[in-house]
């Protein structure tokens, strides 16, 4: 084939391919809050959960940002993010349910950081909400799903809502409207990597 119908037959497919974009692109017409869900056992749920954050805050948009489970208060994204002025951060957690080992208390400390939760999503002036491993709070049972997931419907109907955490319900992948799940191809930490700064933390 000579580089003239080469250069022909990319440009017919590029013109097929604008086409179908173009379409696309006008039926996707619509606007509302929406519920993304970030699972599965590959990195990257919370970090692309703050990429959206960084994004909203680039639009002037007011963020709400609850990490449950977690108690390390000396994060970047914490660091970054707590200081602008749009954006609200709440580090809610009393560590990992494999370091308290106490189930009392960890109901205790959900129940206080859902109400922290639940204040943002009855409140239509946060555009964002960020819901950080709370998948944990559901599987353990540590919240009611039910109650979790009603509130979550009943939000301001603009509302952004992202939850994170490993082994996402097959009722919460219902419930919203964008779904990842990342797949764990390999991580650096089994191959003896510590935790490092602006990657992991
Ligand atoms: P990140 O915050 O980096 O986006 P994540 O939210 O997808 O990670 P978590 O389960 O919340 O994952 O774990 C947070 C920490 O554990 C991060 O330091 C992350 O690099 C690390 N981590 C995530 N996935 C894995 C994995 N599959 N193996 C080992 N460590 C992991
Ligand atoms: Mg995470």
């Amino acid at each position: 084939m000579t580089d003239t119908d080469k250069n022909t037959r990319h440009q017919l497919r590029m013109a097929r391919k604008k086409a179908i974009i173009d379409a696309n692109i006008a039926n996707a017409d619509q606007e509302k809050g929406l519920l993304l869900v970030l699972t599965g056992n590959g990195k990257g749920k919370s970090s692309s959960a703050f990429g959206m954050v960084g994004r909203s805050l680039g639009h002037g948009m007011k963020v709400g940002v609850c990490q449950f489970l977690k108690s390390r208060t000396d994060t970047g994204e914490e660091a970054f993010f707590g200081k602008q002025a749009r954006c609200e951060w709440h580090v809610l957690g009393d560590g990992f349910t494999w370091e308290t080992q106490n189930r009392e208390q960890d109901i205790a400390t959900s129940e206080r950081g859902w109400a922290v939760a639940q204040a943002m999503l009855t409140d239509a002036s946060y555009d964002l909400v960020v819901l950080d491993e709370l998948t944990y709070l559901l599987n353990y049972g540590y919240l009611d799903a039910d109650q979790v997931l009603d509130t979550i419907g009943a939000r301001p109907p603009m509302q952004h809502v992202v939850v994170t955490g490993r082994a996402a319900s097959e009722t919460l992948r219902d419930f919203a409207d964008t779904v990842s799940d990342i797949t764990d191809v390999k991580h650096a930490y089994r191959d003896g990597i510590k935790a490092q700064p602006g990657i992991d933390l």
